[in-house]
């Protein structure tokens, strides 16, 4: 099995994580509702994706 052969410094794995970062999620409006949304994804609030196309009664 592939296994680390040895243990790394604090400063080598403190320098890997160094890099790491949150990043803020891509949210677009929904062209239908204007209601926030994440890209590629059915819009939560109208159901609509890609133009007039509902795929889900959400809606109440
Ligand atoms: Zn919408």
């Amino acid at each position: 099995m592939p296994n680390p052969t040895h243990r790394h410094t604090r400063s080598r794995r403190d320098k890997r994580r160094a890099n790491w970062k949150i990043e803020a999620p891509n949210i677009i409006l929904c062209p239908e509702c204007q209601e926030p949304r994440l890209p590629h994804h059915i819009c939560p609030n109208c159901g609509s994706y890609r133009g007039k196309k509902i795929l889900e009664a959400v809606e109440k």
